[in-house]
């Protein structure tokens, strides 16, 4: 009896297991397809690595990325951050997969965030004002008091000391038995002031008093033309160290920024560098704002990546700034990830996949190729 009565259940459920099986098997690839997977990406502004055109974002990283989303087949969003130690806060958090901008590859980075290997490779520079009709930020009194307190200074001061406490003493020695000569006094106190007076005037080419010794009269003319020699010398090196310094600035290399105001971006490499250095660092959010206090004469110099400083002085920054010797701290730039990520070693794969088939090349000239 009861399996009367259960046999017409079993029946609809078969029916319509049945009736929503073609359904079920005809949604299925349909789904596949359209769930490409999504990846979300950290990333920050920083011409020429990206750049934001309106609620467009391109540039070189952005390309790259977009090359290596198109070869893992998954879709990007991104996420932008204000600077380098807050775009790292997204990948450490998991908030997003994977950052990509201009981060560079530190040991203390690597501790915390596995990295791809190198995308590029990059360094540190230094970039003043540019030097011109509107330069006008040198001033010769400012460079004669640096001249002043330097050591070459010192060094002329105690040679010119010498030149006058030795012919003192020999002219002292000669003189002191002709009391009507050079010394007032033939003790050596006084007499030797007489002496010294004697010198000091004949090495600044004044001519004073005349001695009666032959021998101190012979070693006053010599003396009078060695003092011709050294205060010409002297001067043509004050006049040349004073003029390479209009010409060229007061900053010719890292060690120069010591005491300098210099701008970096926040949480930068660049940050680091310019405390070991010991100069006066300002830390801005995005490198436009460094552009900025640099044109309006707020900071004296600005340290950052090689890359992004060309970008600028080859296009808005032409004829405004100018670039200091050569990188002076080499750094590669590459993608972080969270540490373990899964993702690191498909990317790593791509990366070398775009470097062989040419478009990272391709890549590459379109940003950096000197226009
Ligand atoms: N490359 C530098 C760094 O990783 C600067 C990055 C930035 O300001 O975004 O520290």
């Amino acid at each position: 009896m009861p399996n009367r009565e259960r046999r017409p259940v079993m029946g609809w459920i078969f029916f319509l297991m049945l009736a929503i099986a073609p359904l079920l098997g005809a949604s299925q690839p349909a789904f596949a397809q359209s769930a490409q997977a999504e990846l979300k990406i950290g990333t920050r502004v920083l011409p020429p690595m990206v750049v934001q055109n309106g609620n467009e974002i391109n540039g070189f990283s952005i390309d790259l990325w977009n090359a290596i989303a198109g070869k893992l087949n998954v879709k990007t969003t991104y996420q932008t951050a204000p600077d380098v130690r807050s775009l790292l806060d997204l990948v450490r958090s998991g908030a997003v997969d994977a950052g990509i901008a201009a981060i560079s590859i530190t040991a203390a980075r690597e501790a915390e965030f596995d990295f791809s290997q190198p995308m590029m490779s990059a360094g540190l520079q230094i970039m003043v004002r540019g030097k011109g009709k509107d330069a006008g930020d040198s001033n010769p009194l400012a460079d004669l008091t640096v001249h002043i307190f330097s050591k070459a200074f010192m060094v002329w001061i105690g040679i010119a000391l010498m030149m006058v406490i030795i012919p003192a003493h020999v002219v002292w020695l000669l003189e002191r038995n002709h009391p009507s000569g050079l010394l007032k006094h033939p003790a050596y106190f006084p007499g030797i002031f007489d002496a010294l007076y004697w010198a000091s005037t004949t090495l600044a080419t004044q001519g004073g008093d005349m001695p009666r010794h032959w021998l101190s009269r012979l070693i006053t003319v010599l003396w009078m033309f060695i003092a011709i020699v050294f205060v010409a010398f002297y001067t043509a090196q004050l006049t040349a160290n004073l003029t390479v310094q209009q010409i060229q600035g007061t900053i010719n290399g890292p060690d120069d920024l010591h005491g300098k105001k210099v701008a970096a971006t926040r949480g930068s490499t660049a940050v680091s560098i310019l405390g070991e250095l010991r100069a006066n660092v300002q830390e801005v959010a995005s490198i436009d704002d460094a552009y900025k206090a640099l044109d309006e004469k707020e900071v004296d110099a600005i340290v950052f990546d090689a890359p992004v400083l060309l970008y600028y002085a080859a296009n808005d920054g032409k004829g405004k700034v100018q670039l200091i010797g050569q990188p002076f701290r080499k750094e590669d730039y590459g993608i972080a990830f969270r540490n373990g990520s899964e993702l690191r070693k498909r990317v790593n794969n791509v990366l070398l996949v775009l470097r062989e088939d040419g478009t990272y090349q391709k890549l590459y000239d379109k940003w950096f190729s000197s226009k």
